[in-house]
């Protein structure tokens, strides 16, 4: 499985991911409404995942994920996360009828890297875990990838649909 390599230390800076204000947005889809079975395995942690109150700044509520774990601050699912979170901050989004990855500027590792090292990794996705997806599956997830899509994400390699020849 693919894992965007954001490092560590930036991210126990930032601090802002497996971390939400609102249960139906910007979460995993596997805690999603509607975002239960049957999402494809690569979008399904190995056990079920929940989110549960946690301490918020400033009166905002924050829900936490349960497969952060507190002492390290590191995902207890690591290597076998979902795919929206291993693949952050890339993000699949569905976008003028098609599949895309698309990139949130509002992570600070997107501005480290040059465009070139997003596009190689969302190809990499593409070939070892996009194409393997039945057309079933690519309906079951369009819809979470429709609603995951917001105006400020920066397109980066447009998907084709899975089950499809890439010549179609
Ligand atoms: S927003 Fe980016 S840098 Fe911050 S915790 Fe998430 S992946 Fe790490
Ligand atoms: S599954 Fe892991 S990476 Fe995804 S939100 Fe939960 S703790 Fe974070």
């Amino acid at each position: 499985m693919v894992v965007l390599p954001v490092p560590e230390a930036l991210c126990r800076e930032c601090r802002l991911c497996c971390r939400f204000t609102d249960r139906d947005i910007l979460t995993p889809w596997a805690v999603r409404p509607g975002g239960g079975d049957p999402l494809p395995a690569l979008f399904r942690p190995p056990a079920p995942l929940a989110l549960h109150p946690g301490t918020g700044r400033m009166d905002l509520p924050v829900l936490v994920c349960d497969a952060l774990r507190p002492e390290s601050g590191r995902c207890g699912f690591w290597g076998e996360h979902p795919a929206d979170c291993r693949l952050y901050p890339l993000l699949l989004v569905h976008r003028d009828g098609g599949f895309l990855l698309a990139l949130d500027p509002d992570c600070p590792f997107a501005l480290r890297e040059s465009p070139a090292f997003f596009v190689a990794f969302a190809e990499r996705f593409r070939e070892t875990e996009w194409l393997r997806l039945t057309p079933a599956e690519a309906d079951r997830i369009r819809p979470l990838a429709r609603g995951e899509d917001r105006p400020h994400y920066r397109a980066v390699l447009p998907l084709p649909e899975p089950g499809l020849s890439r010549s179609a």
